[in-house]
């Protein structure tokens, strides 16, 4: 093997951003590197439980949440507990903050290499003065790269696959948002992507060209975990298991809406309305922020738990009853759930990782995007790739899961959906078994001589060239 790296990555502070960076790591140091995670208190923990402590290749490095300097109560240091547009806002000038202390941390232990996300576009001014090789990730697809370029202006014609819905324009800040960062990647040593060749070859020289830099596709990172650590990176004890074990073949519906979305008390009552009229089988999970409102003391919280005013009157003790519907109201092992074999079908908010963990376990999707990048997503779900079928057509496009005004989708499209894919039709066979398609191509992507590993290897005989004394290779 050639010389062993030292790679710092740094993940940003959101359960989208923090779990498939933490996977790349991973993968990197079993591939004989040393790898440090650099992370506050809150965010480790996303993480901390699938850590081997005896792994001396993968160490954790705690830096301090700049809660004050933001104005957030401790502990809050992420985006899963942002339940507004002004926690998202404290939660990304935080990002910024804590350059001084990744900096001094790096010019006393300096890395070969420094790998952050790309939401830290200051990383590029640090790499710089400290001279240290850069490389960016990307938790988002090629696709929605492309997206963005294609309707930064207004009067370019498009491919229809990337007309936005109902005639959307981009928010100028957004627009901005995303230029800073794909101006600070263009100025990097590279770009990693979590994706794989065979999902977004047909986009692959489109972004190259649009954005001007080449992507190193090496996803997706949660089967390359899934082949590191097993399937059951999260929690098989959990108490879903026990039902999902007295069901039968894909007969069960997963419903998440992933670690960011705050979904209304009305959104929540008509999804629970839509499933039970399809007569399936559930498998729901609730974050508690959805139950949560900005001001309330605990015992208020608590008072609203008790009316439950998300859910139809006994719909929790009659679905238990029936053996029909469970809610798992918090954290969900989700990867070992989407990989149990009842589980026949994913109701999604379509985030970028939820998207490839469900094509690494087979399972087609009903798509239903919340905000922001969910609704390319959904277009590369459900009309670029065929693998799942959306609640609304051409739903209504948000830029944050914050906002009040958002149209809340019908308990009969939920429904419609669902009947979909779960009844068994034509259709649905047809999706299903693109979902099995996808699924192999991903797994033969992530082994020996797949795409995915071949570009690795690549990937890390380039970082060897950035050094200052780089081998021949
Ligand atoms: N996740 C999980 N359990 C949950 C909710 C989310 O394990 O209860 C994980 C999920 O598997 C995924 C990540 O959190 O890896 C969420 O990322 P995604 O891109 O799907 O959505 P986002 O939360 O960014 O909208």
């Amino acid at each position: 093997m050639s010389q062993a790296l030292k790679i710092y990555f740094l993940p940003f502070f959101s359960g989208g951003h923090v779990i498939p960076m933490v996977n790349l790591a991973r993968l990197v140091a079993s591939q004989g590197h040393q790898v440090t995670i650099i992370t506050t208190p809150s965010n480790a923990k996303i993480f901390d439980k699938t850590i081997n402590e005896e792994d001396t290749s993968f160490h954790v490095h705690i830096i301090k949440f700049p809660s004050n300097q933001v104005g957030l109560p401790v502990g809050v240091e992420n985006l899963l507990e942002a339940y507004d547009n002004q926690t998202v806002r404290k939660v990304l000038m935080a990002a910024n903050f804590i350059q001084p202390e990744v900096e001094a941390f790096m010019k006393l232990n300096p890395p070969d290499i420094f790998i952050p996300d790309m939401v830290f576009t200051w990383s590029e001014a640090t790499a710089k003065t400290l001279r240290i090789p850069r490389l960016i990730f990307k938790p988002l697809p090629i696709f929605y790269f492309c997206m963005i370029e294609a309707n930064k202006s207004i009067d370019d014609p498009k491919e229809e696959a990337f007309l936005l819905p109902n005639d959307t324009k981009l928010d100028p800040n957004y627009v901005r948002f995303h230029e800073s960062i794909v101006n600070s990647a263009n100025n990097s040593d590279g770009v990693i992507v979590n994706t794989f060749l065979e999902l977004e070859e047909e986009y692959i020289q489109l972004y190259e060209k649009l954005i001007g830099c080449k992507a190193w596709l090496i996803g997706p990172t949660s089967l390359t975990t899934q082949k590191i650590i097993g399937t059951c990176m999260n929690n098989d004890e959990h108490k879903c298991f026990s039902f999902l074990s007295s069901k039968e073949q894909n007969s069960v519906l997963y419903i998440s809406f992933g670690s960011m979305s705050l979904l209304s008390d009305e959104q929540l009552f008509e999804i629970a309305s839509g499933i039970e009229a399809s007569g399936h089988q559930f498998l729901w999970v609730v974050h508690s922020k959805n139950k949560r409102k900005d001001g309330k003391t605990k015992e208020e919280e608590e008072e609203e738990e008790e009316e439950l005013k998300w859910l139809p009157k006994g719909f929790e003790e009659k679905m238990m009853k029936e053996k029909r519907g469970m809610i798992i109201k918090g954290w969900a092992p989700q990867v070992s759930i989407l990989n149990h074999s009842s589980i026949g079908g994913f109701l999604s908010q379509c985030g970028w990782n939820a998207a490839l963990e469900t094509i690494g376990a087979g399972v087609p999707m009903i798509t239903m995007p919340i905000f922001s990048d969910h609704y390319f997503n959904e277009r590369f779900i459900s009309e670029v790739q065929g693998f799942g079928v959306e609640v609304e057509e051409g739903g209504e496009w948000s830029l944050s899961p914050y906002d009040p005004k958002k149209k809340v989708v019908s308990r009969e499209s939920i429904e419609k959906g669902v009947r979909r894919l779960m009844d068994g039709g034509e259709e649905s066979m047809k999706i299903r078994s693109k979902a099995k398609e996808l699924q192999e191509k991903a797994w033969k992507a992530v082994e020996e001589g797949g795409s995915s590993h071949n570009t690795l290897i690549a990937l890390i005989n380039h970082l060897h060239t950035l050094l200052p004394n780089p081998p021949n290779y």
